[in-house]
């Protein structure tokens, strides 16, 4: 079931209509107590409807720039958006706008779960009849159903996780920031969320996420910024980006040991490792083919048994052996 239907609900069309961004960022500085320059100049503008992820190294900036966004930190310069609404002159609109899944659990553990969500809806001031109904239907989507009388404190990091979500949810914000949402969280409640914030945001909800895991910007984000010592480093549409990586890896398996790779003559385009005698690592850059590869390999007397892309595939069988329940 849908939080939000398929087709977009109306009030995501306001912006559109305007053509107001969900989200601008513009010369954005944050220097802390002490000097360290967090943020050196940054421009983002995240459109409406738009599923972003905010990829960096550790340290890059990221959860500064989403801790600015959410006015937990005070920014040093340079002026933020969100809807339309500057978080200086008109930050009550601007939060309103807002829903934010922190990297630390940050509720009371001993309060019960329902509490915690209804509590959050009052801040927004949705009225407490009209919070109990939503937050039934999205515990019910967050399988959180029969936590709802639980106190936070016994539940799984997984579950608080998905408590965060709900929170985050029952003011039914534009946009949903999540940082690092899916740190520690095991692969099948990952695969879980994504399948869940990718119904949000066909539902017409603004995501943007901060995230190590590229493979998960990969398979959720429509266009992703990367963030590096306070900078953006690039910003554009995923598959854009990706067609820029020059090089895919493939693990070929050889029918018989190989002691003559270092002997053999440089192949253009491809970088050859040898992982074990009977196995090879090689990065194709996207001018060169696979079965060029192969070839070359089969006139210097290397005959390949089997490949494989280099991608993680032991998710994937995780995945298939696991019980999700
Ligand atoms: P990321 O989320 O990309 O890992 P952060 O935004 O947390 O990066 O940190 C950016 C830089 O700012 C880092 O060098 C970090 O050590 C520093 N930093 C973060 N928070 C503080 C703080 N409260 N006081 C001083 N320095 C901080």
């Amino acid at each position: 079931m849908l939080l939000y239907p398929k087709s977009t609900p109306l009030r995501y069309y306001t912006l559109m209509l305007e053509n107001l961004p969900a989200i601008h960022i513009h010369q954005l500085t944050k220097t802390y107590p002490g000097g360290l320059q967090a943020l050196k100049g940054i421009d983002l503008t995240v459109r409406e409807g738009q599923f972003f992820a905010l990829l960096g190294p550790n340290g890059a900036g990221k959860s500064t720039t989403i801790s600015i966004l959410c006015s937990l930190v005070n920014k040093t310069g340079g002026t933020v958006s969100i809807c339309g609404h500057n978080i200086d002159t008109d930050w009550s609109k601007a939060k309103t706008c807002l829903g934010v899944v922190p990297q630390e659990f940050n509720f009371n553990i001993f309060e019960p779960c329902w509490q915690i969500v209804v509590n959050q809806a009052g801040y927004y001031g949705v009225p407490r009849d009209v919070a109990l109904k939503r937050l039934d239907v999205l515990f019910d989507q967050l399988g959180l159903s029969d936590k709802r009388n639980e106190q936070a404190k016994n539940l799984s990091g997984g579950f608080k996780r998905r408590l965060m979500i709900a929170r985050a949810l029952i003011h039914e914000p534009r946009v949903l920031i999540l940082d690092e949402p899916t740190a520690g969280v095991d692969i099948s409640l990952r695969r879980s969320m994504w399948q869940f914030l990718q119904e949000l945001n066909n539902g017409g909800m603004t995501i943007i996420l901060t995230t190590h895991y590229l493979e998960e910007a990969e398979a959720l984000c429509k266009e992703v910024a990367i963030i590096d010592h306070g900078k953006i480093v690039t910003h554009g549409n995923t598959q854009d980006l990706l067609q820029q990586l020059n090089a895919e890896s493939f693990i070929l398996y050889c029918t018989a040991p190989i002691d003559t790779l270092s002997a053999l003559p440089p192949i253009s385009g491809v970088a050859l490792r040898q992982l074990d005698p009977l196995c090879l690592e090689a990065d194709i850059d996207q001018n060169h083919t696979l079965t060029e590869l192969i070839t070359y390999l089969q006139i210097h007397g290397i005959t390949v048994g089997r490949i494989r892309n280099k991608a993680n595939r032991l998710e994937e069988l995780f995945l298939k052996l696991v019980n999700h329940d």
